[in-house]
């Protein structure tokens, strides 16, 4: 049970890493597809960076990967240069202007507010501080957080019955397991 709740955790984490990346390459025309390879060719050595590898590492087929580079090159963000080994392989690697986009499209500034927040408080646990980072990211990205019932401020516990402090209506047992978009987190430093 706690490593699902573990496991949800960082899955929530990274689609809302996810989704932040995703706003930013929408906002330049571009989709995630077209993030992820650049990131990797940012990352992979002399060996690995051709189409195939791409395909391979991203799980795409050759012809979107082929679509893929194609558009990133038309738009000056990655170069192509054969081998000098081998005139039938063709490496890529990203330009000057692909560099810069991928260092500044990286989810980094909510990252920054996360830790600042974070750094200074104690956890009894990786849950508990997974739920935190969770909180605060939601919070600088301003997105719903979609967090437990029995997390959330509004709950309550009145005369041994839970209460929702917004709708001020009795919850069962069950409600104050579930999650719910009108969930706002308490405040990670009085937790
Ligand atoms: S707002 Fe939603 S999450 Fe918060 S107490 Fe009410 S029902 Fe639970």
């Amino acid at each position: 049970m706690l490593e699902l709740e573990t496991f949800r955790l960082i899955e929530r984490i990274s689609s809302l890493l996810r989704s932040e990346q995703r706003r930013k390459y929408a906002a330049l025309g571009l989709q995630p597809v077209h993030g992820q390879v650049l990131d990797y060719l940012a990352h992979c050595n002399k060996y690995s960076n051709t189409h195939a590898a791409v395909a391979e590492y991203l799980g795409l087929t050759k012809g979107t990967v082929s679509q893929t580079i194609q558009l990133l090159e038309r738009k000056n963000l990655l170069e192509k240069t054969v081998s000098s080994q081998d005139a039938r392989v063709i490496h890529l690697s990203l330009t000057e202007s692909g560099e810069r986009l991928i260092n500044e499209l990286k989810p980094l500034e909510l990252f920054k507010q996360a830790e600042q927040q974070v750094s200074q408080l104690k956890f009894i646990d990786i849950g508990e501080a997974l739920q935190t980072t969770l909180s605060v990211l939601q919070q600088a990205n301003q997105s719903k957080s979609f967090g437990l019932c029995r997390t959330c401020s509004y709950f309550t516990v009145k005369e041994n019955h839970y209460l929702c402090g917004l709708t001020q209506q009795a919850l069962d047992r069950d409600d104050t397991e579930k999650i719910c978009r009108e969930h706002n987190p308490r405040n990670p430093q009085k937790t």
